[in-house]
């Protein structure tokens, strides 16, 4: 089977070393099996999505030679429909208030429980997880054992009607062909909730890598506070994308490499750190 990969850029915020981190993973596992690398913009979220920022994504990832194969329709642009009639056995609709909602889980991700024997025609619908504690394998972490019910049920049409990531990441892969998730650590845990959707699909899950997550040097998740480690800053600071290279792809235990071709031949998905890693300086 050939290997299909994807770079998934969410267009709400510009791209990070984190995200070049995780997309050079994603390139250099799918050019290490011959596979296809595709582009999908995951701009599900209309609310937080934005064109100029997608442009600049697209223009960071030409800079550093993060070529694809071939690009999928945007995610605002799908039916999620299908998916959800596949689903419906498993769904419900939540009505929990957030001070029921974090009753049920301190991040305020959960349900109390009634709403499912309720059969509400409004509010959130949630996907009912049917296991408790699984065991999947990442490439870089090895087995992983984790309950995915420490989420909650996950929500896959907010109470707005937007179809959220957690079903549209899925659908698309599925429909994508994506037999290759490569992506930052910040998913892994959640890895089991989404496994537990695309078996819900009726298709075999893909094979699962994690890069390393990139903290910055304040020890906090990458963000816009951060300023100079988005490539966009580097590029007008001066950097080439040699540069960006020699500092990310160590990361992923490529040494003495500039650029991704070079790195191609040293590419093993189990060396480099687990992470996360901070930044020597901001
Ligand atoms: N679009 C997601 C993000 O930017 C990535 C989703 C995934 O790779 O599964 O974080």
């Amino acid at each position: 089977m050939t290997t299909v990969g994807r770079l998934a850029p969410t267009p709400s915020g510009l791209l990070h070393l984190g995200n070049v981190c995780a997309f050079a993973a994603a390139w250099l596992s799918a050019r290490a099996d011959d596979g296809r690398l595709l582009l999908r913009i995951e701009d599900i979220d209309v609310t937080r999505a934005r064109r100029d920022v997608e442009q600049a994504l697209r223009d960071d990832l030409v800079w550093l030679g993060l070529t694809v194969d071939g690009e999928v329709p945007h995610q605002s642009s799908r039916d999620y429909g299908p998916a959800l009639a596949q689903l419906a056995p498993r769904l419900y609709r939540c009505q929990c208030t957030r001070a029921q909602r974090e009753q049920a889980l301190p991040d305020g991700a959960g349900c109390q429980g009634r709403c499912l024997e309720r059969d509400y025609q409004e509010g959130a619908v949630r996907f009912r997880l049917d296991t408790g504690a699984m065991t999947f394998v990442d490439r870089r972490w090895g087995a992983q054992m984790t309950d995915p019910r420490a989420f909650g049920d996950p929500i896959l049409v907010r109470r707005d009607g937007l179809v959220s990531y957690n079903l549209a990441v899925v659908a698309d892969d599925i429909t994508d062909g994506v037999t290759d998730v490569v992506r930052g650590s910040d998913l892994l845990e959640y890895t089991a909730v989404q496994i537990q959707l695309w078996e819900a699909l009726g298709a075999p899950p893909p094979r699962w890598l994690h890069a390393p997550l990139i903290l910055g040097a304040d020890g906090k998740k990458l963000s816009k506070s951060h300023g100079s480690a988005h490539v966009g800053a580097m590029r007008e600071a001066g950097a080439t994308p040699a540069d960006v290279w020699r500092v990310v792809l160590p990361w992923l235990g490529i040494d003495g490499a500039s650029s991704l071709d070079e790195a191609l031949p040293q590419w093993d998905p189990t060396a480099g750190p687990r992470g996360p890693v901070a930044l020597a300086q901001e």
